[in-house]
């Protein structure tokens, strides 16, 4: 039966109607902030490409933690960098680093899920997530130097660790680490599926953490490839992932989709920096209302099938009333 006994828009009449039938809620504790902490500068400094975001010494974020407390996100993605950047990116391993720091004065008393994303890019002279000699990235040190970092951010009280670097082998090396050390209430967020993509610029400005030579395209996905992408989180969550990440995300929403219908685990998605970036560029100009298109594309995540959105939205769509 069709037209016109069937008419569909009888069910979208009113405001009500629509909302009783709604199939996709968008919910603060699905959304979780990543958020900047930064020993080199003693207030919260603005991000310029991110506006709206700063990097922040460990006293200054506190702020923040009880705003994301009182708006009911789901948790803080944390990245850190170091004082001085070192060859071998020891700093990220640094018991008395940023994100160790701010993980001792906040674990267990917070509602909030705290996420320490372990890479090494932000740490090391060359900017690459790896380290190794002559400029060659070397598996089993950064195995070992990821590891060690994962360690330290679990013993520092993380709920979950989040290995970026894209390194074969990472879940599997950081989950036998943790399980040594009797951390294995720890969980791990994979980022599996992150491709290279253009869309990371900003983020590199606030991390500092841009490769001095060379780019990442010979570790991270390539962008055009969906099965690879599949393969990369298959290996992840036969290592013991316990939540997998598709990034970024608006242009890999059918990624995240296969995803969806391959794999069980919780996934995650993240709304990256260039993502928010186009987004606040156009709203400054008055081209676009943030407070409607941020809700659409949280939306388009959880339509898509993730269970957690990762996106520098996220708390300011909660405290406006966004969602
Ligand atoms: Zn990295």
């Amino acid at each position: 039966m069709g037209y016109p006994a069937v008419r569909l828009s009888r069910m979208r009449r009113t405001p009500h109607l629509r909302a009783s039938l709604r199939e996709t809620h968008v919910i603060p504790s699905r959304l979780f902030l990543p958020v900047f902490l930064d020993p080199t500068v003693s207030r919260p400094t603005p991000i310029t490409s991110m506006p709206g975001h700063f990097r922040y010494p460990v006293h200054a974020a506190t702020d923040l933690v009880r705003r994301a407390e009182k708006a009911r996100l789901g948790g803080l993605l944390l990245f850190g960098r170091p004082s001085v950047k070192r060859v071998d990116g020891v700093g990220a391993r640094d018991p008395k680093g940023v994100v160790p720091t701010f993980l001792r004065k906040h674990a267990g008393n917070t509602s909030l899920t705290l996420v320490a994303d372990v890479c090494l890019c932000a740490y090391t002279t060359s900017g690459h997530c790896g380290v190794g000699k002559s400029g060659k990235i070397e598996s089993a040190a950064t195995l070992a130097a990821l590891s060690r970092a994962a360690a330290a951010y679990a013993e520092a009280g993380a709920d979950w660790v989040a290995p970026s670097a894209m390194a074969d082998g990472q879940v599997a090396a950081i989950r036998k680490e943790l399980d040594d050390r009797s951390r294995d209430e720890v969980a791990i967020m994979s980022y599996g599926l992150k491709s290279s993509s253009a869309l990371y610029d900003p983020f590199r400005e606030a991390e500092d953490s841009a490769p001095a030579t060379g780019d990442r395209k010979s570790y991270q996905m390539d962008y055009s490839n969906a099965r690879e992408g599949l393969r990369e989180l298959e290996f992840d969550a036969e290592e013991g992932a316990d939540v997998l990440m598709v990034k970024p995300g608006l242009t890999q929403l059918d990624l995240l989709w296969r995803a969806r219908q391959r794999f069980s685990h919780p996934l995650a998605i993240y709304h990256v920096s260039g993502e928010y970036a186009q987004v606040k560029a156009a709203a400054e100009k008055g081209w676009l209302e943030e407070s409607r298109v941020v809700p659409e594309i949280f939306t388009a995540f959880f339509r898509a099938g993730a269970d957690l959105v990762f996106s520098y939205y996220a708390l300011e769509a909660v405290e406006q009333g966004w969602i």
